[in-house]
């Protein structure tokens, strides 16, 4: 009796971590429908078009994408000299309505990081000072990813010759432009690419200096998240450095009760379980976005003895 109302405790105590982690498992099997494909012997292809109407993430068997997800969609498109402003109109209504609630609560790489971060070890910190350098390393790839995609959009519209030339001097970055920089590249279509081709009897011929330097590194991603939750979308991600540019003006945000509200002196525990290492606390109590940095998982507000972060819209 006693066990059985410990376990409901805890369960209450865990309920928007236990709601998310459905939610991730529910959206992870949807968007990579192929490896449910690829272990029972079913065709999903049904669920092609329900994942193509969520305007969130194409699905690597989208033909139409040279990318896993929607952000490499954009930019793969902008490098066919094509703008896609409806796609970007509502990528940003999305952040503007949600905030970063895809990366908290759907993104199947958030889910990965937060399954190697569920494996029992003492989480670190890493230093404030170069916590926040190492914040603007995504800004940087996305400066990069943008210098890659422009010329060649341009180019396709205006000099076409020109633009076969350039193609050919970038190479894998002209054909990916975001693949580098992408773990969901990684994960969903290179990686099993190399697969493939390591299985299948056909000419293997993608894995060339580069392919092993990009296994190692997000090799290492993966297992330093391990020790450092959500390093990935931390430091690296192009969807989280576009979106950090927006969620600040999102109507939807978490606030703190300043009456509630302890403070890190006598309290701190938000910041402790924070993955992302945001300094809650030294944001205003109105809002908090970490910098746009906030993915709202929630584990703050589910963690605070005092109940006192609230999630807000508007001006609710
Ligand atoms: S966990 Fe709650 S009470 Fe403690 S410092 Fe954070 S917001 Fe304040
Ligand atoms: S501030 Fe709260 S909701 Fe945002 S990432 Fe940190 S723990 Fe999650």
């Amino acid at each position: 009796m006693i066990s059985l109302r410990f376990k409901r405790l805890k369960i209450r105590a865990n309920l928007i971590t236990i709601t998310r982690r459905i939610i991730q498992i529910f959206a992870f099997l949807l968007i990579n429908y192929i490896i449910i494909e690829t272990i029972f012997p079913i065709n999903l292809l049904i669920l092609e078009g329900i994942i193509k109407a969520l305007p969130v993430l194409n699905t690597p068997r989208n033909p139409l994408s040279n990318g896993a997800g929607m952000l490499e969609y954009i930019f793969f498109s902008m490098a066919e000299g094509v703008f896609p402003f409806f796609l970007i109109a509502v990528l940003i209504l999305i952040l503007l309505f949600s905030n970063r609630f895809f990366c908290g609560w759907i993104c199947p790489i958030g889910a990965i990081q937060d399954v190697c971060a569920a494996i029992p070890t003492k989480k670190k910190k890493i230093k404030l000072e170069t916590h926040k350098n190492l914040l603007n390393l995504k800004y940087v790839f996305i400066i990069i990813i943008t210098l890659i995609i422009f010329p060649l959009g341009i180019t396709k519209n205006t000099n076409f010759l020109f633009h076969l030339d350039l193609k050919t001097y970038l190479g894998v970055f002209a054909q990916r432009p975001i693949g580098f920089f992408s773990l969901s590249e990684f994960i969903f279509v290179f990686l099993p690419d190399i697969i493939q081709n390591i299985f299948l009897p056909v000419k293997f011929d993608a894995l060339e200096l580069g392919g092993y330097i990009i296994i190692g590194f997000y090799t290492l991603i993966i297992v330093l998240s391990v020790w450092y939750p959500r390093i990935y979308c931390r430091y690296i991600c192009p969807f989280a450095a576009v979106s950090s540019v927006v969620t600040d003006y999102s109507f939807l945000k978490l606030s703190r009760n300043p009456v509630k509200c302890v403070g890190r002196s006598e309290c701190g525990i938000c910041e402790d379980v924070c993955p992302k290492q945001i300094r809650i606390l030294d944001e205003p109590f109105e809002f908090f976005t970490g910098k746009g940095e906030c993915n709202f998982c929630l584990k703050c507000k589910e963690k605070c003895p005092h109940d006192a972060i609230l999630i807000k819209f508007g001006n609710i």
